[in-house]
């Protein structure tokens, strides 16, 4: 990757920020700095917690702060990583730049105590974050309609209208594949079977055959859920698990010598 990065030292917390930012480095990607990502999302965060509130049910809590935990323990990150419930019915899940990610708690019921297919996801959620897929997205359309409300006049964003270009956004194609070849191997790292990423994918699909598809909102859905997308995570379980054991083994000898 060569983008070109661009150091904004000033804080995004106003439009007059977003507008410099974009003045600054033209079109382009991750036109942000880390912190300034981390800033953005935490902004998006406050907006998501008061559009969804956040669930005070401790198992459901525990649940989801236990499986986070072990994914960031397991593996390399480099953000500061948060998880919460959200109280909605949408089997979904939801990332924002730089750490926030949250789980509804319609997915938490769908997956019926299968941890492994929760875990997939929430680390599929987390390889969003770890890669800046999002900063991407912003890029071009955060940015764009923060210039457009400018250039018209328009009043200052509220976090509850970035909340909603966040929970609306859509990854390409290639950024989903990166995140779910990511997710596998942050999920298998932790101690939890990839193989839940597939089963919720199929789960996914019989429940939009059966009708449903109505309480998947908006973000899973526009993940694309193709039979390639399932034929090829599959393949990257048999990849990624091999070269994890592979890794492991390497480490026992080094250890035993
Ligand atoms: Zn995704």
């Amino acid at each position: 990757m060569n983008n070109r990065r661009t150091t904004i030292t000033h804080s995004i917390r106003t439009m007059t920020a977003f507008a410099a930012a974009l003045a600054i480095t033209g079109c382009g990607t991750n036109l942000l700095s880390k912190n300034d990502e981390i800033k953005l999302g935490r902004q998006a965060a406050q907006g998501i917690e008061q559009k969804y509130g956040v669930s005070n049910n401790p198992a459901d809590n525990n649940l989801v702060q236990r499986i986070g935990q072990k994914i960031m323990a397991a593996n390399n990150l480099e953000w500061p990583f948060t998880f919460k419930v959200l109280n909605d019915r949408s089997v979904n899940a939801v990332s924002l730049p730089g750490g926030p990610v949250y789980v509804f708690r319609g997915l938490i019921d769908a997956t019926a105590g299968n941890v492994d297919e929760l875990a997939s996801v929430m680390a599929h959620e987390v390889a969003h974050v770890q890669h800046r897929h999002a900063a991407k997205q912003y890029s071009q359309a955060v940015l764009t309609d923060v210039a457009i409300q400018v250039g018209t006049g328009g009043a200052v964003q509220t976090a509850a209208q970035i909340a909603n270009l966040f929970a609306q956004m859509s990854f390409s194609r290639e950024d989903e594949y990166q995140a779910d070849s990511s997710g596998i191997k942050y999920a298998y790292k932790a101690g939890y079977d990839p193989n839940g990423l597939v089963e919720f994918f199929r789960r996914l699909q019989r429940m939009e055959k059966q009708g449903s598809g109505n309480v998947i909102s908006n973000n899973l859905r526009t993940h694309p859920l193709t039979s390639s997308r399932i034929e090829r995570a599959e393949k990257e379980i048999a990849k990624i698990t091999q070269t994890v054991n592979a890794e492991r083994k390497a480490l026992e000898m080094i250890d035993d010598k």
